[in-house]
This record gives structure tokens, C-alpha cells and sequence, in this order.
């Protein structure tokens, strides 16, 4: 008896995960990432964190893109000052959807609603939200050909995965969602620390000092990560660790949708699109911050501390960095 019972458990742990593991194919094939989920971003009006991972369309437009699973069509942008020509794709088994932006055109099946809509409206911003279950896309149905539409600098393609709930919008990390190998070199870096608007070099394998006033010590930190030579992408985790406590860490795996225009809180001044200077400090809570804890340094005043900057990448890498935090007088 006792065994049956286990073997029913197991079978529902094994459907539970089934469910939440959904691993969507790539939209293009035989590309590579060119940009992570979590990267902030000061192009268009309002500065704001990127929402998916970018895969390279090897400089041009036209590239056949495809639907990372099974679906139902769920809407079309035309236009998006952001995505540009965009497509949105429901998941039924997850509730997840799959975006793919800045198209340049749209497959013949999907061309004939789009162009009925443009007939009426012209070339404006347009939304068209189909029928639930009304369209099927079976993965790896081509749904696009890749563009430079919206936003995009160089054509590429923008893929991201969220999910619609009660709260609103949750833009998730799509490369834990993606069946992707990454072949290329990976180097995780901590280029420089800056405290108190001063700046710090640092070198690896060594203990680096960097002045700090105050209780503690409030840094940024300028991080990266190359994959091979032509891609350089955030971190996915960038942990501060204050005489061996976890007292901050950052973690790009998903973002509320009142979360995306507030890059600032997590990005410092000196960030671009490819230069990242991450806060290790916050007086605010955003779904990336997963430890904020300096609580055991509220009534200290002790000289030095021993520091520590641990950056994990997606693959399981982790490159420590190891600090001397000193007052400097
Ligand atoms: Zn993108």
C-alpha cells in the first residue's frame, strides 16, 4: 500500500514538472545569443531593462524565424515604437507566451489577417489581439522573416517568454525556457569598483583595496560577460559578500511589468547597452534583488572589511573577486 502511494506521488511530481520545464527551440537556427534578459537599456525615451535574449541574424534581415512550440497566435504588433513588427505566441500546457520582435515581414498565414488590418488602418501602431485557440502554430512553424524593425540598432531577433497573471505581466529570463547550447568561450569579468564616485581597478587573483565611507560599503560595480569575441552580455547573478555574509545579490531571472522602466535601481550612472555598472546597494525592492541585507553592519564602525565579488553566469561559471574594504583616513 505504502509503495503504491509512492509511486503516485512520484507521477504527480513527475507531471508537475513536465508542466514547468517547457523548453521552447530556438527562433533562429544555428545563431548565438548577442544579449541577455536583465541588460539595461537607454535607447527610446525612457531608460529600461531588456525583456529577452537577442539571437545574432548574422547582420541580415530576412532570416526565416521560428516558433519556439506549439501554440495558438496570439498578437501582432505593427509598428511598436520598441519591437517594431512583433509576434506573440500563447502556450496552452504553460500559460507562457513567446515574443519575437523587430520582424521585418510576417509569414503568408499570418500576412492575411495582418494585411486585412492594414487595408483598414494604414501604417500605424497596431495591436491585433486574436481569438483564444483560434490559430495554431505548430513549433518550428516558420511565423517571420527576421528585420531591424522598432528599436533595434542592427537586425537581430528579440525573443522573450512571459506570462500573464491576475498581478499583471512576469517578463521571464527566456534562456532558462530555451533548448540552447552555448559552444562559445565564456569569461566572466569585474572590471572596475567605484565607491564614493571614486574608482577602483581590480585585478584577478589578488586582494584588491577599495575605499569606503560610511557604515558600509556602498559600491558599484562594472561587470560583464564575453562569450567568445563577438558577444557581450550582463551576468546573470552579482553577489556582494561582507566578512563572509551574503549581504547583496542581484539575479536577472524575471521582472515584474511595473519593474521594466525602473533599470535605475539596479543600474548606476556610466551604463549603456553594453556597459554595465551594477549597484551593490538599494533603498528599493525589484524582483532582481535577492538578498538586501547590511542589517549586520548597522552598528559597526570597524575599519576594514573583508569583501568579496562572486559573478555567476547562466552555465553554472563563477569567478570570485576578492576585496579589502578600508577606510581611507
Ligand atoms: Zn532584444
Amino acid at each position: 500500500m505504502k509503495k503504491r502511494y509512492i509511486s503516485i506521488f512520484l507521477v504527480l511530481i513527475l507531471a508537475t514538472l513536465a508542466v514547468y520545464s517547457q523548453l521552447f527551440q530556438p527562433p533562429v537556427k544555428n545563431s548565438y545569443i548577442t544579449a541577455a534578459f536583465g541588460e539595461y537599456r537607454n535607447t527610446g525615451p525612457v531608460s529600461h531593462f531588456h525583456l529577452g535574449v537577442d539571437f545574432s541574424t548574422f547582420g541580415r534581415t530576412g532570416l526565416p524565424v521560428y516558433c519556439g512550440g506549439d501554440g495558438y497566435l496570439y498578437k501582432v504588433w505593427i509598428n511598436d515604437n520598441l519591437y517594431g513588427n512583433a509576434i506573440f505566441i500563447f502556450h496552452e500546457d504553460t500559460s507562457l507566451i513567446s515574443g519575437y520582435a523587430h520582424l521585418q515581414s510576417f509569414s503568408e498565414k499570418i500576412s492575411r489577417y495582418v494585411d486585412l488590418v492594414k487595408e483598414e488602418f494604414g501604417n500605424q501602431t497596431i495591436e491585433i489581439v486574436f481569438p483564444a485557440s483560434a490559430i495554431p502554430i505548430k513549433t518550428n512553424e516558420i511565423i517571420a522573416n527576421s528585420g531591424d524593425t522598432g528599436e533595434a540598432t542592427a537586425p537581430h531577433l528579440h525573443f522573450e517568454v512571459l506570462e500573464e497573471t491576475p498581478e499583471g505581466q512576469i517578463i521571464y529570463d527566456a534562456l532558462e525556457f530555451l533548448e540552447y547550447q552555448e559552444t562559445r568561450s565564456k569569461q566572466l569579468e569585474l572590471i572596475q569598483i567605484r565607491s564614493n564616485n571614486k574608482y577602483f581597478e581590480v585585478t584577478d587573483g589578488k586582494e584588491n583595496i577599495v575605499e569606503y565611507a560610511g557604515v558600509y560599503p556602498k559600491i558599484d560595480v562594472r561587470v560583464r560577460q564575453k562569450l567568445g569575441d563577438n558577444s557581450t552580455i550582463v551576468p546573470k547573478k552579482v553577489s556582494l559578500y561582507i566578512n563572509d555574509i551574503l549581504t547583496y545579490k542581484v539575479e536577472f531571472s524575471k521582472l515584474k511589468e511595473d519593474e521594466v522602466y525602473k533599470a535605475e535601481t539596479i543600474y548606476a550612472y556610466g551604463s549603456t547597452a553594453s556597459v554595465y555598472w551594477i549597484k551593490m546597494y538599494s533603498d528599493y525592492n525589484l524582483s532582481p534583488i535577492v538578498v538586501n541585507d547590511f542589517s549586520a553592519f548597522s552598528h559597526t564602525s570597524s575599519g576594514d572589511l573583508r569583501g568579496k565579488v562572486v559573478l555567476e553566469d547562466f552555465w553554472g561559471n563563477e569567478k570570485v573577486y576578492n576585496i579589502k574594504f578600508v577606510r581611507p583616513y
